[in-house]
Parts: structure tokens; C-alpha cells; sequence
């Protein structure tokens, strides 16, 4: 990854009335893997329709290559949008969809004419390069047997792979993709993830990528996008979005299951109470009103008896997944439910309706002011009495 090569600064895009993005910036370095991550209606698609120029923005500034491009058409902008139906043309064979592409781009009007378009100088030897092209991004996308068959003749990971390849003989400066995994089936969504992973390794190419599902966005990207109600709520890494999220809805939307929120307040002490227990770590600073303390399934353990800085509760439903046990537990002082990650191999001897303790991993709840902002705490826990 090198320069910045896609720049995005104060979009802001209204329909109507309606404001769908509000003064986004971001930047996209070259041969990044980006993804816009969201949920449904927040804006992802309408950022990238706006970098492919389908959008214009009300206001603000896109540049590619250092460039600013906000008027320039989409066709000359020299990007591959690929979408989650895969438009290829139903009645032309693989290579034909290939190719089409290709010849319209480099061949001249006359010389894409049949037959007589061949009697031109140079015809038939771009033809041939072209072609040449073709199976070049076959054999990457491993396609090359399918190349006489109709998108008809083809299931949806073939048809996925095709849609891909026509994106990818055009050689764009970067792929633009909507979603282009949500129409196939689970398994084949796994793998299709790590394929594209692998290509995108491969090729080099930028790829800015859009989904809702976190899991995807988890595991394919080099950095992740937050997009909420038209912001861009955080950039990182999928390590720093899920392990240091820099508000209460970053925490709550990145994680599967999600985070327990618990409600907290500042003791007389100075440090932040929990549903009557004390967190060990002080605050950075420290304002005014209610905290929220998030920990995540991994962070609490079911533990074999009571202690003092333990929740107290009722096992009232527990779910085998076959690689992890989640045990749901309402708790005693409390209306809320909390979710417990357990490992379904070590022997649990509760029973639904028992009472059970509920410890934390040290240093991992986390800390959010009333405006949803993660409250840091002064100093890094470096041993275990000084973490949470
Ligand atoms: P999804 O994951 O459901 O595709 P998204 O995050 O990609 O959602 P967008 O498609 O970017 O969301 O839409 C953002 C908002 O803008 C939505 O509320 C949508 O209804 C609105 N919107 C999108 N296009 C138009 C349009 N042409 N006219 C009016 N409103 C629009």
C-alpha cells in the first residue's frame, strides 16, 4: 500500500430533502482492501455509486490519483463496480461476456462489425490479444473450463466468478463492489470470501468493498469503514474496530454475538461501578451521568462459585453451536440478560433455572460516556490486580 489514491472529502449527498450522507471523508490508499460496513439504509452503496460517478455528491470533493474527479463521466474514470445480481448478459457464452467488454472499449465502430469489421487492418491481431486477455483472467479466476457455457449452464459461485472476470479484463484502477457475495448460499459465501481474499492478494488492485455482513468485513479487509446514518463513524484495522471501538454503536454493531451493555455509574471513589461491582482500572477523566459498560461473550466465564466481583444470576437458556457454548443468564439484581461464551468441551454442570456466577477476563470491559463516546483509562493494566 502506498500514496492515497481514492480521496473522499466533506461528501455530503441529499435526495430531496433527505440528507443520505453527511460531510464524509476517507481515504483509500492504493491496493487497499476497504470495506464499507453498515447496516441496511446508512449510506454504503450511495458512497460507492458517488466514487464510481453513477451519483454525483451535493457537496464536496472525490479525487482519484490526485485528481479531483467529481465531474468527470464514470466510464473515463477507469473504475469496476461489480454487483450483487450479476448482470451478465444471458443469451452470450462466458467468453462473450468476456470479451464484449473488451472489443467495445478497443475496437473502433467499424471494425466491430462482423465480418467486414475483420478486413480492417489490425482486426484480427487485437482480436487476438484480446482474447488472449481473456483467458489470462479465466485461468486466474479458474473459469477457463467454463468459457463455451451460458450463464444459464452456471451456479451462483461460477456466475460470481464470471461477473468478477469481466469486472477484471478491463484492468481498472479499482474494483467497486456492492455486495457481490449476499446472493449465495452460506458455504459458498465462505468460500467465496477467501477467494477473493486471494485475489485480491494476487492482483493488487484496490478493492473497496460494501456489505452488512461484519463477518465478511471481519475477515477479508485490511481496514474497515463504519457507516452509520450517513457518517463514517471509525476507520481501522478489523482488529482495532472489534477490539478498541471508539463509540458504544461501533461496539454494539461490530461482533457476533453482540456486546452485553450493562449500566454503570462513577462511585464516590472515583471509579466506575457495575451493577454494585467495582471496576479495578481508573478512568482517563472522569465526567458526569450514566456509563454504559460493554463486555463481550468471550470477556465473561461461568465460574464454579461465588466470588465478590462476580454477576449473580439464572441460566435460562443455553445454545450449542458445536464450537462454542452461549449461555444466556438473567441476572439477579438486574432486568438485563447477559450472553456468556463458554467452551462447549469442558464439563458444566448447570442446569437451566440454576444459579450461576459469572467472573470477567481482567482488562476487557469497556467503558462509554452518556453521548455513546468509549471512555478511556489512565494507564494500561501491565498486571492482572490492576486490571478491570
Ligand atoms: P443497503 O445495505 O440496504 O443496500 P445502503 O447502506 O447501501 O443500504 P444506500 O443504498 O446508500 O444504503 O441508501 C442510503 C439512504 O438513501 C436510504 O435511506 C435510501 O432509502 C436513500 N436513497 C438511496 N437512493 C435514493 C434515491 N435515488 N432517492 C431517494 N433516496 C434514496
Amino acid at each position: 500500500m502506498s500514496e492515497l489514491q481514492i480521496r473522499l472529502k466533506n461528501v455530503t449527498k441529499r435526495f430531496g430533502a433527505t440528507e443520505v450522507l453527511g460531510r464524509v471523508s476517507l481515504g483509500i490508499s492504493e491496493g487497499e482492501f476497504l470495506t464499507l460496513l453498515g447496516p441496511s439504509g446508512c449510506g454504503k452503496t450511495t458512497i460507492l455509486r458517488i466514487i464510481a460517478g453513477l451519483e454525483s455528491p451535493t457537496d464536496g470533493e472525490i479525487s482519484l490519483g490526485g485528481n479531483i474527479i467529481n465531474t468527470v463521466r464514470p466510464c473515463d474514470r477507469d473504475l469496476a463496480m461489480v454487483f450483487q445480481t450479476y448482470a451478465l448478459y444471458p443469451h452470450l457464452t462466458v467468453r462473450q461476456n468476456l470479451l464484449t467488454p473488451l472489443l467495445l472499449r478497443n475496437l473502433t465502430f467499424m471494425q466491430r462489425f462482423p465480418l467486414i469489421g475483420r478486413l480492417f487492418p489490425g482486426t484480427r491481431s487485437k482480436i487476438v490479444g484480446l482474447r488472449r486477455q481473456v483467458n489470462a483472467v479465466a485461468d486466474t479466476l479458474k473459469i477457463r473450463h467454463l468459457l463455451d457455457r451460458k450463464p444459464g449452464q452456471l451456479s451462483g459461485g461460477q456466475q460470481q466468478r464470471v461477473a468478477l472476470g469481466r469486472a477484471m479484463v478491463r484492468k481498472p484502477r479499482a474494483f467497486l463492489m456492492d455486495e457481490p457475495l449476499s446472493n449465495l448460499d452460506a458455504e459458498l459465501r465462505v468460500h467465496m470470501r477467501a477467494e477473493l481474499v486471494k485475489l485480491h492478494r494476487n492482483i493488487g488492485t484496490t478493492f473497496i468493498y460494501v456489505t452488512h455482513d461484519q463477518a465478511e468485513a471481519l475477515t477479508m479487509s485490511d481496514r474497515i469503514a463504519i457507516v452509520m446514518d450517513g457518517r463514517i463513524l471509525q476507520v481501522g484495522s478489523p482488529e482495532e474496530v472489534y477490539e478498541a471501538p471508539g463509540s458504544l454503536k461501533v461496539a454494539e454493531f461490530v461482533g457476533s454475538p453482540k456486546m452485553n451493555t450493562l449500566p454503570g455509574s462513577l462511585g464516590e471513589d472515583g471509579r466506575v461501578v457495575c451493577l454494585g461491582m467495582t471496576l479495578r482500572r481508573q478512568l482517563k477523566e472522569t465526567g458526569h451521568g450514566n456509563l454504559t459498560i460493554g463486555l463481550r461473550p468471550e470477556h465473561l466465564q461461568v465460574q464454579s462459585a461465588f466470588t465478590p466481583d462476580c454477576f449473580v444470576g439464572k441460566l435460562v437458556h443455553r445454545e450449542n453451536l458445536g464450537s462454542d457454548l452461549f449461555l444466556h443468564v438473567a441476572l439477579n439484581n438486574n432486568d438485563s440478560q447477559i450472553l456468556v461464551r463458554a467452551n462447549p468441551e469442558e464439563v458444566f454442570p448447570f442446569s437451566i433455572g440454576d444459579e450461576v456466577w459469572v467472573g470477567r477476563v481482567p482488562g476487557k470491559a469497556m467503558v462509554f460516556g452518556p453521548d455513546g463516546g468509549r471512555l478511556a483509562f489512565g494507564g494500561e493494566p501491565s498486571l492482572m490486580e490492576e486490571a478491570v
